[in-house]
Formats: structure tokens, C-alpha cells, sequence
């Protein structure tokens, strides 16, 4: 398969064929709006049915929920304390389809210990659950992708993880899930969905829908947010997948339909690996839900909580308490209790929680526990909640519902399409060795390549060949070579610093000092592959700088208001546009009043 990449030049074809699309006979078969993991999901379906389908994002690819989550892909264990098997059976189903099919390169196994605090009732009634969800996983009759759980002694359960405290627990049980780099997942479904003929461009935002006189969507008013330019688009389908953003996205219908989706806040915190010994992760039973420590493979991942955000959907950020919160609860059963000083990292997001029912108006075509599909008006798909793990199926149900009949001659076949970097892994898991050999790369190096690249690997190299400087780590920023940086922009859709600093690489967060030590070398890399001059180099820095400082103080403040209130005083490079009077360009459609925008505004969370 040839492989696609996201260059400028790319992202530039893409708005030219968006602009084309109000031509005659041009018009696209579906235009999806937001580049999430459900976004991205769903162009990669439409692509795959052979549908002239184009996606936008408003920011960069991820840069919502999607970069934002536990970065876990299970089934949900707490599921089943809710006895919603259909719902884990189709988790775990995905699951195992990412590990061993579509993207073995991203997804890789992850165990876990449920420490037990009874010996008796609490190691039957967990060991049968842990049981069911292991047999859940196998029930579609695939091949285990995984091990299954194993009953731990004290003893087993502290050489497993020695900083568990020993009067933590009696001892636990080990079951096996699966984590993914969010970002990456969603930049390799889109790279998937581009090399098989789909249009997306990045900080792309939608301002308007464009409706018929009977009511009808047939387009949207785009602004490219990179040059300020507006152009109309128009497309048979249009599909809301913008999480969070939903309400204010269906708004620009003007219907009235469509779904309520609420905003609740979760955060992270990362403490450096050697911090805490263990070779597992943790899960704790919390009050309100579980708390995770997720290894990886520098740090530990720490959450999550569960708040409702009244704030602005942009820039979700931590406060002190939430840190707080999630410290105490780890300290719960840690030996060597962490602090504030432990922290070199944090990150927040928002579940697109969905409300029950649906707005006046509205059919709607599937209702699971997790994720809806409706349609407020004909033309407009809305698709929400559900998450990272099932995106598969989610994007599934959403292009079913927007082609109508058509899906029964259409069907989706994503589940025997691996996304890009899968196919010839083993090959190059083979080679590793002999690569690591010829370039200088350690054996942890050749694993950390192999998990971000699979088999695109190989492009890397050509790199490196070409620029044999690139293989070196980074001076700020060892974890990553030069040629990481590179790759961003010449194949991955990277536009900004803070598109590498924040989803290409995650150094926002794995470093104390949020990879602002390596700016100058990433700032370098970087001007020369996007063309930039010594001005814009400069701003971008100053603006990841003062990001980065704005990040930290909002993580001191105690409540939201004032978190949020520091972290805007830094404003976006290429800011998302609020949605209130649009005008359009003209070409007879409608633009958006005050009235629309003002319901659009409406979304439960004032
Ligand atoms: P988003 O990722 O938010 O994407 C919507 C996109 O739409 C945004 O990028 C936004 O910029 C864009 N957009 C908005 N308006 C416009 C516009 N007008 N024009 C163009 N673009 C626009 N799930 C799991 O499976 N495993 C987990 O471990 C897990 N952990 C989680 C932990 C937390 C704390 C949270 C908050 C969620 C977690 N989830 C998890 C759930 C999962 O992350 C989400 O369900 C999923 O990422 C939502 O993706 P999305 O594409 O629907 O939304």
C-alpha cells in the first residue's frame, strides 16, 4: 500500500478540493467535521467504502478529548460491575482487533493488579469478574490477543510491585488491557484514511452549516485558520463529530435538534518511572469511579477525576486540588508516598458525556450506553461520546447512518484494513537488531521507533540516511532523535511547535521542564522543513514559552474559574473562531444571526 504523507502541500490539495467541491458535479459525498479519534475514524470508513470524503479540524489533529485521555484501550472493567456485557464484549472485541490486526505497532499489552483487601468474598467476586471479562474477550471466537488474569499471593503481588504498601492488601489479582498513544493512534487513522483518497486539513474550522429552504444540509462555510481565508464547501452528508463541541456544532443547523452532550473533567498526572517500583499498573477502587497507575516507559500515568467544566472547551487545565486528589488517592497504597515535587507532568481533558434523550426533532439511529447517532435535520449526522477504544464501531454506526440504503451495498470493511505502520512490523521487529547496529540505537530506542512507526520506520531511515546527523537524540530532549522532529513536519501534518511538543511527541508532559529545553534544536528542525523565518521562529517559541509557563500557574490555582483564567491570558497562535455572526463569502447560502449563535452557545454548561 502506498502510504500517504501529511505535508503542506497536502493539507493545501485538500482545500483546494473542499473549494472545488461547490463546482458542478463536484460536490463531496461526506464532509466530517473534527479531527478526533471519532473524526478520523470516520473518514477512514467513508474512504474505505469508496467515498469522496473530506475531513477538517479546527486545531491540529487530537487536540481535544483525543490527546487527552487514560490512554487505555480495555474493555472497562467497572463495566461489568454495571452488567453491561454487550457493551464490554464489544470493547474488548476492538481491542484485541487493534492489538493483533489493524495496529499492533500502537496498541501493546498492559497488566494490571486489583489489590484485594479480603481474602475471601472480594478474591471470588473479583476473580469471577476478572474471569468473565477474559471470556468476554474471547467470545467473538477470535485468537486471545492477550494473557489471561492470574490469582496473586501477597507475597507474588509485592515482588510484582514492591512500593505497594504492605498493608495495601492481601493480595490481587493480574488482568491484562492495552494502551495506546491517543495522539498517534488519531494522526495514523488520518495518514490511514489520506493514503486511501480522503481530503483533511488541520486548523480548518467549520463557521457555518448551509442548509436548503426545506431545511436540508448540504455544506458548511469553512475558514482555513492558518491564512483567514473563508470558502463554502458543500457535500451530501455532513457528519458532527466534534466531541465536547457538539451542541455548538449542531446549533449551526439552526433545527433546534440534536444531542445534548455535557463536559466532566478528567486529569492526569505523570511521576518519573524510577519513582515507584513496580512492573504492573494499579487499579484502585476510588469513590467515584477507579484511579489508574499505568506504566510506560519512562513514566508513570496517574488518574483519573471527575468533574464538571463550566469553563471554555479549548484549553481544559488542572488545578491544584485535582492534583491534590489524585496524589492522595495514589498515596492510598503507595509505600513511598509521592508529593507535589514527584510531579514533571500534567494533562486535562473532557469526556463528552452524554445526556439521556435526544432534542425535539431528532431521529436517531443507534442508542448504546456509550455512544449515539442522530440526525437533527436531514443532511446532518451527530455522532457522540462512546471513546477512544470502540472508535472503530462508532465511526462504523455514524457512515451507516448518513449513506442510508446505500450502506447495505456499502458495507464498512475497516476491520480488515490496518492502519498505516502495521503491515511488515514483524519484518521490521526482525531487523531490529541489525538496525540498531548500523545507526547507533540502543535496543530501548529500536522499541521506542518500532512502537511510534511499525514499518513507516523505513521513512525514517531514509532520513536519517540522507541527514545522518539526524539519528542523534536530542540535546533537552533525549528520549527523541532529530530526525522524530523532522518526520513531524514532513510527514505527519505538523504546522506548529506545539503540534510536536503536545500530540507529535508528548514532551508537554514528559518533561519537568515541558520540553522547553530542547525548544531552540525542535525550533531549528523544524524552520527548515516549514519554511520558516528567523520572526516566525521566534514567535513560535515565545508562544510555546509562554504556554508552557501559563500551564504551570494554572496548575497552582485551587478551582477552575481561576485555572482557566490564567491559562488564557495566552492566546492560540491560530485560534479557533467563535461561532457567533459568521458572515459567509456568498454564494446565496445563509449565515449565521446572533439568535443561532446564542443557542449554539447554550450547551448546559453555563
Ligand atoms: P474530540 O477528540 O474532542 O474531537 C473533536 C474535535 O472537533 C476537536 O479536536 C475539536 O477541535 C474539533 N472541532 C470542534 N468544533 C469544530 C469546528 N467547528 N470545526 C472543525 N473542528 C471542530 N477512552 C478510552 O477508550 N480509553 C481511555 O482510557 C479513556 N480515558 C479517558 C480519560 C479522560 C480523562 C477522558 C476525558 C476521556 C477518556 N476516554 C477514554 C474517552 C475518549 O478519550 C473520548 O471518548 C474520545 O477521545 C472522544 O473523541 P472525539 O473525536 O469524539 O472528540
Amino acid at each position: 500500500m502506498r502510504t500517504a504523507p501529511l505535508t503542506v502541500q497536502a493539507r493545501t490539495d485538500s482545500l483546494e478540493r473542499l473549494r472545488r467541491s461547490t463546482e458542478r458535479d463536484s460536490e463531496l459525498d461526506i464532509l466530517v467535521i473534527g479531527g478526533g479519534v471519532t473524526g478520523a475514524g470516520i473518514a477512514l470508513d467513508a474512504v474505505t467504502r469508496g467515498l469522496d470524503v473530506a475531513m477538517v479540524e479546527a486545531q491540529d489533529w487530537a487536540s481535544g478529548t483525543s490527546s487527552r485521555s487514560s490512554k487505555l484501550v480495555h474493555g472497562g472493567l467497572r463495566y461489568l460491575q454495571m452488567l453491561d456485557f454487550h457493551l464490554v464484549h464489544e470493547a474488548l472485541t476492538e481491542r484485541d482487533l487493534l492489538i493483533s490486526k489493524l495496529a499492533p505497532h500502537l496498541v501493546k499489552p498492559v497488566s494490571f493488579l486489583y489489590p484485594l483487601e479480603n481474602r475471601v468474598w472480594e478474591r471470588a467476586y473479583v476473580g469471577a469478574g476478572v474471569a468473565l471479562y477474559d471470556t468476554l474477550a474471547t467470545a467473538s471466537g477470535t485468537r486471545r490477543a492477550m494473557p489471561i488474569h492470574r490469582h496473586l499471593t501477597r507475597k507474588g503481588m509485592e515482588r510484582m510491585f514492591p512500593d505497594l504498601r504492605h498493608d495495601a492488601a492481601i493480595g490481587a489479582i493480574r488482568y491484562w488491557d492495552a494502551s495506546v498513544d491517543d495522539a498517534r493512534l488519531v494522526e495514523t487513522l488520518v495518514r490511514t484514511a489520506v493514503s486511501y483518497g480522503a481530503h483533511a486539513a488541520s486548523r480548518t474550522q467549520v463557521l457555518d452549516l448551509h442548509t436548503t429552504t426545506g431545511g436540508a444540509v448540504s455544506g458548511a462555510l469553512l475558514e482555513d485558520l492558518e491564512t483567514g481565508e473563508r470558502f463554502d464547501v458543500r457535500a451530501r452528508a455532513v457528519i458532527n463529530a466534534t466531541g465536547v463541541w457538539t451542541e455548538k456544532t449542531e446549533a449551526l443547523a439552526r433545527s433546534g435538534g440534536g444531542l445534548r452532550v455535557l463536559a466532566s473533567k478528567g486529569i492526569h498526572i505523570v511521576v518519573p518511572r524510577a519513582r515507584i517500583q513496580g512492573d504492573t499498573g494499579l487499579i484502585l477502587q476510588t469513590e467515584k469511579s477507579v484511579l489508574f497507575i499505568i506504566p510506560w516507559s519512562r513514566y508513570w500515568v496517574i488518574g483519573t477525576t471527575d468533574t464538571p467544566w463550566h469553563q471554555e472547551l479549548t484549553h481544559p487545565v488542572a488545578t491544584s486540588a485535582d492534583i491534590d486528589y489524585v496524589i492522595e488517592h495514589a498515596n492510598a497504597v503507595l509505600a513511598r508516598p509521592l508529593t507535589r515535587d514527584d510531579v514533571i507532568g500534567v494533562w486535562a481533558g473532557l469526556r463528552p458525556l452524554l445526556q439521556p434523550g435526544t432534542k425535539e426533532g431528532t431521529s436517531s439511529a443507534k442508542v448504546s450506553r456509550e455512544h449515539t447517532v442522530a440526525s437533527p435535520t436531514p443532511g446532518l449526522t451527530v455522532i457522540a461520546g462512546g471513546k477512544l477504544t470502540t472508535y472503530r464501531v462508532m465511526a462504523k454506526d455514524a457512515v451507516d447512518f448518513a449513506i442510508g440504503s446505500r450502506a447495505t451495498t456499502l458495507p464498512s470493511i475497516t476491520h480488515e484494513v490496518p492502519l498505516v505502520g502495521a503491515e511488515g512490523l514483524r519484518v521490521f521487529q526482525r531487523q531490529a537488531r541489525a538496525i540498531g547496529l548500523r545507526y547507533g540505537w540502543e535496543q530501548h530506542r529500536m522499541d521506542h521507533l518500532l512502537h511510534r512507526y511499525g514499518s513507516l520506520l523505513g521513512e525514517l531511515i531514509d532520513l536519517v540516511d540522507a541527514r545522518p546527523e539526524l539519528a542523534q537524540p536530542l540535546h533537552g530532549a533525549p528520549a527523541y532523535i532529530g530526525a522524530e522532529i523532522v518526520y513531524a513536519a514532513t510527514h505527519e501534518g505538523a504546522l506548529h511547535l506545539d503540534d510536536v511538543l503536545m500530540h507529535r511527541t508528548r514532551l508537554n508532559y514528559e518533561q519537568a521542564d515541558k520540553g522547553v529545553g530542547a525548544l531552540d534544536q525542535i525550533a531549528d528542525l523544524l524552520a527548515a522543513e516549514l519554511g520558516w523565518d528567523a520572526a516566525t521562529r521566534e514567535k513560535e517559541i515565545e508562544a510555546y514559552k509562554a504556554r508552557a509557563k501559563a500551564e504551570h500557574e494554572a496548575a497552582e490555582q485551587l478551582d477552575d474559574a481561576s485555572a482557566e483564567h490564567v491559562r488564557l491570558q495566552v492566546p492560540d497562535l491560530s485560534p479557533m473562531q467563535p461561532l457567533e455572526g459568521v458572515a459567509t463569502p456568498g454564494t446565496g447560502t445563509g449565515s449565521v444571526g446572533p439568535g443561532a449563535a446564542g443557542s449554539a452557545g447554550t450547551t448546559g454548561h453555563a
